[in-house]
């Protein structure tokens, strides 16, 4: 490694100063940033000897380096994690509510920030980085509510002189996994519900956004969070894989694409932890012939192509139920003004695609949607961007005629890409749906109670918008994905997260009276008296 590049540490000030230090490397200033840890309260550089780079999308120069930890750090990190663990574990529950209530301020004062932190490492539009950041911080809030989210139940005279009831109690160390696509929120989803639940945290962020969850992780700490309950560890799959091995993880939170989230799922479960994976998707929208033109027009741009595709509910299928031409011509003209752009552009509807071997990999299927016999309505392929001529830039595409059977409707795309599929009726719609392996979310545009009330029960799938082209449920419900999109049982937040980061004390109880009575003599039955 040059002896030019340096990993930020606290400054004299005491922070880690990462918006000022990027924004610098952003404008050819300074070298890349070498980025740290955070292992029992301290930002630290790791030994490692090998790196990943992270690169901003839009001009694929590289602002930072990830280390590739060497194992026996993660077990020193393991081991400080469980000792913060039984420190935290009894701290009394208002107080982690107000360590919540404290970090949602921090991070609403440091929201653009966070915003301007995602947009130099993913490119998204400092707009779209904001909704980002937004999603998580209603997670925190609805963190700091852990007084009644955790409470247990109580059911006295279950027998005679018996009480039972339940306490709530906290795991251990919980270990969170996190993708490149919502470098704020998804993370979110995750350490504080744990931490609010009495548990220590283990995060290792994708290789490919790593920044944000340091800033994220930087605010948790100067919100009062004690040392260790938070850790951060940086790595990829080698590092991942000794950490599903390790015995101190309790639970198992990942969120990434379908074979990895299968593997996980296999290996902590293998090694008897509880797992909750979030994988890939394939979102369909219904279109009714009885539903708003207009407002079908503007769900379906912004739901196709927002973020660049690359969300794990963008609508990547439309599906018109009868006579659809006139409608589908409006959707192209509508996305054909759409255009991706830098992250600071106001005119910009998305930015580029993560790297350049995504870009590589969705213009691949979109010629092989072309050859396999789908009609390409609009091609977005080879753009320019004025000032980034290097970025991953993809606009708008649309296909219409697609059919089950084809590579457009098979894979994941995660690119700015609308594939346009018909159907004689909600029947087949609904049948095509179901048939589908994945099952995150789905909506339907139409104007018929009826037709909406047979989809939201028919239709195998988690999350179901109904004239919302992007069900993503706020954080009192849980983010419900199904079938090929999940592999677990419990899912992120809401009272599901709560359930999957704790455990169930379920108490009997019988105080004595100073005179035997009856009940004193043994009981060779089961059945309480
Ligand atoms: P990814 O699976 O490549 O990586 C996710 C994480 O897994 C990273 O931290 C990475 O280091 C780690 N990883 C990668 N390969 C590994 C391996 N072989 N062994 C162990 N760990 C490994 O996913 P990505 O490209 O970062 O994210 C995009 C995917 O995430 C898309 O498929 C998207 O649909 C999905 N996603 C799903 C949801 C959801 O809620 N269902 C939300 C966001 C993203």
């Amino acid at each position: 490694m040059s002896s030019s590049l340096s990993t930020p540490t606290p400054s004299a000030g005491g922070a880690l100063e990462l918006l000022s230090r990027l924004r610098a490397v952003v404008a050819g200033e300074s070298q890349p940033l070498v980025l740290p840890q955070l292992i029992n309260g301290q930002f630290v550089e790791s030994t490692a000897d090998q790196h990943i780079s992270v690169t901003n999308p839009a001009t694929n120069t590289e602002v930072a380096r990830v280390p590739l930890t060497p194992l026996s750090e993660l077990d020193d990190a393991l081991e400080l994690a469980e000792q913060a663990f039984l420190r935290w574990r009894n701290t009394p529950v208002p107080t982690r509510a107000r360590l919540m209530l404290s970090y949602q301020h921090l991070l609403k004062q440091h929201h653009d920030e966070l915003a301007e932190i995602i947009s130099h490492e993913l490119g998204k539009t400092f707009d779209d980085a904001k909704g980002d950041v937004w999603r998580g911080i209603e997670v925190v809030e609805h963190a700091a509510n852990i007084p009644s989210l955790i409470m247990g139940e109580t059911v006295e005279n279950v027998a005679t002189g018996i009480d039972s009831y339940s306490v709530t109690q906290s795991l251990g160390v919980c270990l969170g996994i996190t993708p490149f696509n919502f470098p704020a929120m998804i993370p979110l989803w995750m350490f504080p519900l744990s931490i609010a639940c009495g548990n220590a945290f283990v995060l290792k962020p994708s290789e490919q956004v790593p920044l944000t969850t340091l800033r994220l992780a930087e605010l948790f700490m100067e919100a009062g969070a004690p040392e260790g309950i938070l850790t951060v560890v940086q790595g990829g799959r080698d590092q991942v894989n000794h950490l599903l091995a390790h015995e101190i993880p309790r639970t198992v939170s990942f969120v990434g694409s379908v074979p990895v989230g299968q593997h996980i799922y296999r290996t902590a479960t293998d090694n008897l932890k509880r797992a909750q994976c979030f994988a890939g998707a394939k979102n369909h929208m219904v279109i009714m012939p009885d539903a708003p033109a207009d407002q079908v027009v503007n769900a379906l741009v912004g739901a196709s192509v927002g973020a660049a595709g690359q969300r794990c509910m963008a609508i990547s299928v439309a599906v018109f139920v009868g006579d659809s031409k006139a409608l589908i011509e409006r959707v192209r003209d509508a996305l054909a003004e759409v255009r991706p752009g830098g992250w600071n552009d106001k005119g910009a509807s998305y930015g580029p695609l993560i790297s350049p071997q995504a870009l590589e990999r969705v213009t691949g299927w979109i010629g092989q949607g072309v050859e396999e016999g789908a009609e390409l309505l609009l091609d977005g392929r080879g753009i320019t961007v004025e000032g980034y001529p290097d970025g991953n830039w993809l606009g708008p595409c649309m296909f219409s005629k697609v059919t089950p059977e084809m590579v457009l409707y098979r894979e994941e795309i995660f690119g700015p890409v609308l594939c346009c599929m018909e159907a004689a009726d909600l029947s087949e719609a609904i049948e095509l749906i179901n048939n589908n392996p994945y099952g995150n979310g789905t909506s339907i545009f139409t104007r018929s109670g009826g037709a909406a009330r047979r989809f939201q029960n028919e239709i195998a799938v988690g999350q179901v918008g109904i004239n919302v082209p992007i069900p993503v449920p706020l954080p009192f419900f849980s983010f419900t994905g199904w079938r090929g999109s999940f592999f677990g049982d419990l899912h992120a937040y809401g009272k599901q997260a709560v359930r999957f980061y704790t455990e169930t004390k379920t108490v009997t109880a019988r105080w004595f009276d100073d005179e035997p009575t009856d009940s004193n003599q043994p009981n060779f039955s089961i059945q309480m008296r």
